[in-house]
């Protein structure tokens, strides 16, 4: 099955912390691809008001830009779609000594569920290990090929992300894909993006819903990408923290999208 492909570069992981599941310093591949559900309005929402790739969010571009040399940053175009063994081809190419995993990102990687299924197998079947980072909602998706995702960060949306008129109804899904991802044995852990719009009334349900979930959680303040989305306060970001610490089981902790304060890819 072929898809369609945004970019494919290497580079360094800059979110996740130091939790179980998450691949942050590490050198990866990111193989993003192209479409998103939720910026779709699958969910009745907008498309998060942080998001940072929105020109990702398109389902069908013509052309996927792919990295001429490892982490040099110069791109050339090539037509989508794109066979799994095409993507295999560019990260044969982009590989270096230090590589730890391959990023499935996006977009939304499970909006495109089958060639996501094929790109996985193949990419395990030649030896790689698998991150996938996914907004959580598509879980019905997740049993046919969990089982090829070695790491996988699952987005937490919170009410005022905008991604969802029902944000319960988006929860519940995302919860459903940390359990999936559980039963299939891959590391996952859960990020919370949060803005100075960010209530704590919401992280305290986000929380009671990983109560009996031992997955470890990060908060993550907003990279602002205008002027009307700001972070939150130091003293709100430590009460979002301590909520979700006293009422679930994981390790919580902070984290910042450091490939953007350092400016890389
Ligand atoms: S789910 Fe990700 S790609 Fe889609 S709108 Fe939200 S941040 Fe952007």
């Amino acid at each position: 099955m072929s898809g369609y492909i945004y970019e494919i570069f290497s580079s360094f992981q800059g979110e996740g912390a130091s939790v179980a599941g998450s691949a942050y310093g590490l050198r990866q591949i990111f193989v993003r691809m192209a479409g998103c559900n939720i910026a779709a309005k699958e969910l009745g929402g907008t498309q998060c008001v942080w998001c940072d790739t929105k020109d990702a969010q398109i389902f069908d571009p013509e052309h996927a830009r792919i990295e001429e040399g490892p982490g040099n940053g110069k791109f050339f175009l090539i037509k989508n779609p794109m066979t799994p063994e095409d993507v295999l081809g560019h990260i044969s190419r982009l590989s270096t000594p230090d590589l730890h995993s391959i990023s499935i990102t996006g977009g939304e990687p499970l909006s495109q569920d089958d060639f996501c299924l094929d790109l996985l197998a193949l990419l395990k079947s030649e030896g790689y290990k698998t991150y996938l980072e996914s907004n959580g909602a598509r879980p019905d998706v997740l049993p046919r090929f969990a089982k090829n995702i070695d790491y996988a960060c699952i987005d937490l949306k919170t009410k005022d992300s905008k991604a969802a008129f029902d944000w319960r109804l988006l929860l519940e899904l995302e919860i459903e894909s940390i359990k999936q991802l559980l039963i299939a044995g891959t590391k996952v852990y859960a990020k919370i993006v949060v803005t100075s719009k960010t209530e704590l009334e919401d992280i305290i349900i986000i929380a009671d819903h990983m109560a009996n979930l031992d997955v470890p959680v990060i908060v993550q303040p907003v990279s602002p990408p205008n002027d009307n989305i700001k972070r939150p306060d130091w003293e709100t970001l430590t009460l979002f923290t301590e909520a979700l610490a006293e009422r679930t089981m994981g390790i919580v902790a902070l984290s910042y999208q450091v490939h953007k304060m350092v400016g890389y890819l």
